[in-house]
């Protein structure tokens, strides 16, 4: 049987270490009922520099080391993946996830030591692929699901169905990462007394995809959103579509896993990591998120001033909190009562902008006004809503920010918003590709590079403001200054109409937009 060597890479370091990667703990967990032997150095909770990482490297004779994660992580992986050629140099090389998943073509060229890259949902691909490493039998062409090198030749492989039945995936591998020296002492976060109070806090997937189409979203090719087919010189490449397998754990499943992290590791919140809990209400016909609720109180995973409608005590808390996102347009004030009885404590929603216009081209499926009831439909139920702010969207103008600011100034909301940002894998990556190689010199790896950096402004997608614009309106919407706004659009407006737009779509192979799903066949056994 294999030895494996997971390697978690660092993100966000200017925070501290709060997430299990929790794709790779269930991929570790899969390996490990496979009969494999599996380590895995967790550098994201350890930060410990790449001195350490290659000490790791070196310390056992690995067949195989392993590494994935999003976007952001490229430059950790980029140069772990170099130093696992020198330092582990009989190992074979996998990566996986988002990072590879959005453009697994230019990784593969940009970082020629990974020998096999998995594209998409892994849970079947993976220890398909350890079984044939373990042969060594290194003919990928039957393989599904992957991206590999065919004499020097980078070829991708068709799509790899998706799980229908997903309770079939196990539990992560939760005891091979530093749970009680980094992850439960990180627990504490600022969205709400309970959460703020909580002392073992964890991360739970609960549900696959969602059915909307924000354009500066993604659904990392898991979700029934990525199929391979023949670029333009007849070569196979990834193609992302509106096309959407959604899949739920049954409330069983998620009862009783909890229940497990809670008698196992004393959790007292979780944090589910789905992409839209509102989204799988709708898609489950209102029945999943009720059921969850009733389930959860059934057992015995109600906090206790829930049960008995007192105030929050710090102290005197038996059972569980819970947080998640939400959907301005699909929330129910029915279903939001029953989850603030079963312990939810806050919901992000991604409100985005206030503008009409930006709403109606963004796909989210929301109004301004949706946007703007949904702050106080919410804080009705008892569970604090988190809104998040985006500008620089395609067509924002000083009118959009505008009707941002005086939504945010009417309901008393403090924002600093983010940059619209074109992650690969979304449909605005590829619809502006060419200007954002544009803006990066022709240099599209620099690009992916500076996505790691969360507070920095990368390649704008705006066709009116230019990245030095946008960085002082982030601080004027911030302030809800409409003053400064007034003053800005007065200096600004002539002449921006004179300059050609700093972004302009152009069409893509790799996006369609229509709703082709990826095919949805087998469960894992
Ligand atoms: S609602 Fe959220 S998860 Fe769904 S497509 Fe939009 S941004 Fe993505």
């Amino acid at each position: 049987m294999a030895k494996i060597l997971f390697i978690n890479p660092v993100v966000r370091e200017e925070d501290v270490p709060r997430h299990i990667p929790y794709g790779m703990a269930i991929l570790a967990e899969i390996a490990r009922k496979s009969g494999h032997a599996v380590q895995v150095y967790d550098a994201n909770a350890w930060r410990k520099g790449f001195n350490i990482v290659k000490q790791v490297l070196e310390a056992d004779h690995w067949d195989v080391v392993a590494i994935g994660g999003l976007t952001t992580t490229y430059n950790f992986i980029k140069e772990v993946c170099r130093l696992a050629k020198i330092h582990a140099a009989d190992s074979f090389l996998i990566a996986g996830g988002g990072f590879l998943t959005s453009m697994p073509k230019e990784i593969m060229d940009w970082v020629p030591q990974i020998d096999l890259g998995i594209i998409g949902e892994a849970y079947i691909t993976f220890p398909e692929v350890l079984a044939k490493v373990d042969n060594k039998d290194f003919d990928w062409g039957n393989t599904l699901g992957v991206v590999h090198r065919d004499n020097g030749k980078i070829t991708v492989n068709k799509e790899r169905p998706n799980i229908s039945d997903i309770d079939t995936i196990p539990w992560p591998a939760w005891d091979l990462f530093p749970l009680e020296e980094i992850y439960l002492k990180n627990s504490s976060s600022l969205f709400s007394e309970e959460a703020y109070y909580a002392k073992r806090r964890i991360d739970v997937n609960a549900s696959y995809g969602c059915n909307l189409v924000c354009r500066y979203c993604w659904h990392l090719g898991t979700t029934g959103d990525m199929i391979v087919r023949e670029d333009p010189t007849g070569e196979n490449d990834v193609a992302f579509t509106y096309g959407r397998n959604i899949r739920y754990h049954s409330p069983d499943y998620i009862v009783s896993l909890v229940k497990h992290l809670k008698g196992e590791y004393g959790i007292d919140f979780v944090n589910f990591l789905d992409e839209n809990l509102m989204t799988m209400d709708r898609y489950s016909k209102m029945t999943w998120l009720d059921e969850l609720c009733r389930k959860w109180i059934e057992g015995g995973l109600q906090p206790d001033c829930r049960r008995l409608n007192v105030p929050f005590d710090q102290v005197e808390n038996h059972g569980v909190f819970w947080s998640g996102t939400s959907h301005a347009a699909l929330h129910r004030p029915e279903i939001l009562k029953k989850m603030y009885e079963a312990g939810c404590t806050h919901l992000v929603y991604g409100l985005e902008s206030f503008d009409k216009r930006i709403l109606k081209k963004l796909g989210k499926g929301s109004t301004s006004e949706k946007n703007e009831q949904s702050i106080s439909i919410c804080l009705e139920s008892g569970i604090k809503p988190i809104p998040n702010i985006i500008i620089g969207f395609p067509e924002e103008d000083f009118k959009s920010l505008r009707n941002t600011i005086e939504s945010l100034v009417k309901l008393g909301i403090h924002a600093k918003p983010h940059f619209a940002t074109a992650y690969p894998g979304s449909e605005w990556y590829y619809t502006y590709k060419d200007s954002i190689i544009e803006q990066y010199d022709g240099n599209l790896e620099r690009y992916i590079m500076d996505l790691g950096d969360a507070t920095k402004i990368t390649a704008t997608i705006c066709h009116k403001f230019s990245g030095m614009e946008l960085l002082g309106l982030q601080e004027i919407v911030a302030k809800k200054d409409l003053r400064l706004l007034d003053l800005a659009e007065k200096h600004w407006n002539k002449s921006d109409e004179s300059i050609k737009p700093y972004a302009i779509p152009k069409p893509s192979h790799n996006f369609i937009a229509e709703k082709i799903s990826a095919p949805m066949l087998k469960n894992l056994k």
